[in-house]
């Protein structure tokens, strides 16, 4: 069947929009007509081969759409049902069956490997094959073959254009900070980085109760946007040193950090930036290698705990539907983070993401 998708081709290179093949989904998956699809900072970094994914490859992770064909040993979803793709895992783990699917021991090869367990891609086209299956979705074509447990069906009313970052962006700031940090009412966050990723953490501690939400970063219209938001307190960490800043804003060091930033320096603040047993998380991507320095000797005393966290330690199947119901009550307003393109114009989305000044791009097929 033929399908139109974005292919990656090169580092710092657009994706190319071309005619593709796709094959039939094997037994274990759906046949998903994209509807839309946002764009993570994460594709960017594939693209650009920080990670040696294989090129090419039709990236896109954050894909909402309308099943279409359905394998035959799949249960639970019919043709016609609208679904939310969250990122693949084996299910059959010690930790997806400790039910953290999200560090899945064979997470890496099922989401980054671009293509099935057998060694197969979905994708060709006269040259070859092309890498599918990126975090078991390859949201990117308007026709894709996913991995049905990754899928999540949401109710029919919801607006399904807007719901695909619930499946990597929006999950991970809201994630580390709802099923990890649980901040508790009345208690304080810094959250460094406003991005998408970070003001989802935002809008997460928010719903929470956090009543101290301290957002930093370096460019002041997205700290601007933070406090409309709901941030009761903006850093800007270019002018203010972030750390004092937040110890005299919380009388001390904020109960809960989440770094979305990857960014060494700041992965520093964020763990002198908290109380004493405060707890922090890093999202925030760095190149394999990077290293930060950690205060061993001025931390130890504090009992600070600092976790990473991958997609938010969610269980995709029972976070989203919860992300969906607090936006539907208003209590979780990630849509105005979100600016709309059509397919055709997927690499000005990426410019877009990459100079800041959108916060989270989704395609609409
Ligand atoms: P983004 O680029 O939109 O946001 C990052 C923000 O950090 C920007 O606003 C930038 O101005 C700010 N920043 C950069 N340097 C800074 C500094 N020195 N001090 C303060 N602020 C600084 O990206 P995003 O979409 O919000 O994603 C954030 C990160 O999360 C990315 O690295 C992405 O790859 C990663 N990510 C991780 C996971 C996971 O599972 N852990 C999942 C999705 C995304
Ligand atoms: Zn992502």
């Amino acid at each position: 069947m033929k399908t139109r998708a974005a292919v990656a081709i090169a580092p710092e290179t657009d994706l190319e929009i071309r005619e593709i093949e796709v094959d039939d989904p094997r037994a274990d998956e759906l046949r998903v007509r994209m509807v839309a699809s946002g764009v993570c900072h994460t594709d960017a970094i594939i693209r650009d081969q920080w990670y040696p994914v294989p090129l090419p490859v039709v990236l896109g992770h954050e894909g909402a759409g309308i099943v279409e064909a359905v394998g035959s040993d799949v249960q639970g979803f019919a043709e016609g049902d609208k679904v939310v793709i969250g990122p693949a895992f084996c299910g059959r783990c010690e930790q997806c069956l400790a039910g953290h699917p999200m560090y899945c021991v064979n997470f890496y090869d099922r989401n980054f490997g671009v293509q099935r367990p057998d060694g197969s891609k979905s994708f060709s086209d006269a040259q070859g094959p092309i890498g599918s299956h990126f975090f078991g979705q390859s949201s990117f074509a308007e026709l894709t073959n996913v991995v049905a447990h990754g899928a999540v069906k949401v109710p029919d009313g919801v607006p399904l254009e807007i719901l695909g970052p619930l499946g990597c962006g929006i999950m991970t700031g809201s994630g580390a900070v709802l099923n990890v940090l649980q901040p508790q009412p009345g208690s304080s966050i810094a959250v460094f980085g406003t991005g998408a990723v970070g003001m989802a953490g935002m809008l997460a501690a928010k719903a929470a109760g956090a009543t101290t939400i301290i957002m930093v970063d370096i460019v002041p219209e997205r700290l601007d946007f933070a406090k409309e938001l709901g941030a009761t307190h903006t850093v800007n960490s270019k002018e203010t040193d972030p750390v004092e800043a937040i110890k005299e804003i919380t009388g001390g060091g904020a109960n809960f950090a989440l770094d979305t930033t990857g960014v060494p320096p700041v992965f520093s603040q964020m763990t002198q930036s908290l109380a004493t047993r405060g707890h922090g998380a890093l999202v925030g991507a760095a190149k394999l290698g990077t290293e930060a320095p950690f205060a061993i000797g001025n931390l130890l005393l504090t009992g600070i705990k600092v976790s990473m966290v991958i997609e938010g330690d969610a269980v995709p199947k029972e976070f989203i539907p919860r992300l969906v119901s607090l936006h539907a009550r208003g209590l979780f307003p990630f849509d105005k983070l979100i600016k709309k393109y059509p397919f055709e114009d997927i690499n000005r989305a990426f410019a877009d993401s990459a100079d800041g000044s959108t916060l989270k791009p989704v395609i609409v097929f």
